[in-house]
């Protein structure tokens, strides 16, 4: 099957076709610009632009060239991420500057405040000090310290707002990375976070151990899309979320990597081990039957089929997570609704 020997290139054609068929659906033109918006929104890589697309589209059926625009601007042009995160340092820079300028005001006045009481002890040390020049002194020993206070509250106020400004930027930035490593439909890891963890656990096995992946993909999506529409098949993407949530255990890394495939990554787990819980999801689809909440008519079940690959000496992120993939459309060519791991050399081979 040409799909097995060239996953990549039938994925891209397949995202192409239907770029294509969405760009003649919902206008405006057949810019370049559009492509780009519409092959994004199809990829699933920047679940922001799928939400803002969606919107959009319910509200007026058709984007204009100005959305077009807008959206690429907002979701796709790399310059303004940059600038994003440029603002960000600057603000973080500049809030040091001026905690740093405050600081050495203080210690400005706390040296002045002790030179002149060195002064003024000079002065007591000399035998013949009046009443008059007594009371001066103290006076003035009052007065510098009322000034020392007072700056000391100065710099106490400007520090706190520092902090409280501080904390607003890295909550900023903390939820900036959140949302670039989420899909927003399913709340799972996007594909992105998804080769982070990946890496990650790459590193870790080097010191020893081991790890395994699970490639799950929905059977016959297509035509559950076609007969419900694209919102019944957000929802059946969003239950195949809970059900994996419920099956993988605490230690499993989840995501939804676009469209209707889905990645696991499970660390300390061996082949049997990752086909047990990939056994655990499919079984949980099985048991799932869904029902339009709006009619109560049932839609049926909806199956899915799953590769399993174990870490191997010399593995790397994208040669482990491709042993997934062929094994999950091994499952698909068996029949589907089936494991299939990379002990079975026939996954591998017909491939
Ligand atoms: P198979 O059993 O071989 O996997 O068949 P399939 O129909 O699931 O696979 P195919 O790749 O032919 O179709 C996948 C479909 O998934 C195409 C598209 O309509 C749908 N799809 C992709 N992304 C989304 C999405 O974000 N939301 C919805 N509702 N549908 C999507
Ligand atoms: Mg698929
Ligand atoms: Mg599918």
């Amino acid at each position: 099957m040409s799909q097995d020997a060239f996953p990549d290139r039938d994925r891209s054609f397949a995202l192409a076709k239907r770029t294509h068929d969405l760009m003649r659906d919902y206008g405006p033109s057949a810019t370049p610009r559009a492509y780009a918006v519409w092959y994004a929104y199809v990829s699933g890589e920047a679940p922001l632009l799928n939400d803002a697309v969606k919107r959009l589209t319910t509200e007026k059926g058709q984007l204009t060239e100005r959305d077009i625009d807008l959206l690429h601007e907002n979701y796709l042009d790399p310059q303004r991420l940059l600038g994003e995160a440029g603002t960000v340092s600057q603000t973080i820079l500049a809030e040091l500057q001026a905690v740093t300028e405050l600081l050495d005001l203080s210690l400005g006045s706390t040296r002045s405040y002790g030179e002149s009481l060195s002064s003024l002890s000079n002065d007591l040390a000399q035998s013949q000090v009046s009443r008059v020049r007594l009371a001066e002194i103290v006076a003035s020993l009052a007065a510098t310290t009322r000034e020392v206070v007072a700056n000391n509250h100065v710099l106490e106020t400007r520090m706190r707002e520092s902090r409280t400004e501080i904390e607003t930027l890295r909550e900023k930035l903390e939820a900036t990375r959140t949302e670039n490593l989420t899909d927003p439909l399913t709340g799972l890891s996007n594909r992105k976070h998804f080769e982070e963890v990946m890496v990650a656990s790459l590193a870790a096995v080097a010191r020893g151990g081991v790890f395994s992946v699970i490639v799950v993909d929905i059977d016959y999506f297509k035509r559950f899309n076609d007969l419900f529409g694209h919102l019944t098949g957000d929802q059946v993407l969003r239950l195949v979320g809970v059900v994996m949530r419920e099956s993988a255990g605490a230690t499993a890394h989840l995501a939804r990597f676009g469209g209707e495939e889905f990645g696991v990554v499970l660390p300390g787990a061996d082949r049997a081990a990752a086909h047990v819980v990939a056994e655990t999801i499919r079984t949980s689809m099985i048991g799932r039957e869904l029902v339009k909440r709006s009619t109560g008519e049932s839609l049926g079940k909806v199956t899915v089929s799953l590769g399993v690959a174990e870490y191997r000496a010399g593995d790397t992120p994208a040669s482990l997570l491709e042993r997934a993939d062929l094994c999950m459309f091994a499952a698909k060519r068996a029949g589907r609704n089936r494991v299939v791991d990379d002990a079975t050399p026939a996954a591998i081979q017909a491939a």
